[in-house]
């Protein structure tokens, strides 16, 4: 079982597991501020993974956002490429 990141679409840092998955039935997180819910097939270890990979595809794509407004003339925040880059790092 994963510890959960923030809600990719509100940012509330307490979504919870409704139900965890088994070889049985499928995994569901739900935020408790937005109401947004995502039901995943997973077991064991790997419950919330799906709900964890949503929140990096959306931190990605606010980068890569970022990294385009740069390009434009904007600012880049290298701080934040560091942490999310160091959030997806794996030992
Ligand atoms: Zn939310």
């Amino acid at each position: 079982m994963n510890e959960l990141f923030p809600c990719p679409f509100c940012g509330n840092d307490q979504p919870y597991f409704e139900r965890l998955g088994d070889h049985r039935q499928s995994s569901i997180v739900v935020c408790g501020n937005c109401g947004c819910r995502m039901e995943a097939n997973e077991t064991d270890i790997h419950n919330g993974d799906a709900w964890n990979r949503r929140m990096l595809l959306s931190e990605s794509c606010e980068l890569l956002h970022s990294c385009l407004e740069w390009d434009n003339g904007g600012e880049r925040d290298y701080q934040k490429i560091i942490d999310f880059l160091n959030r997806i790092k794996t030992d």
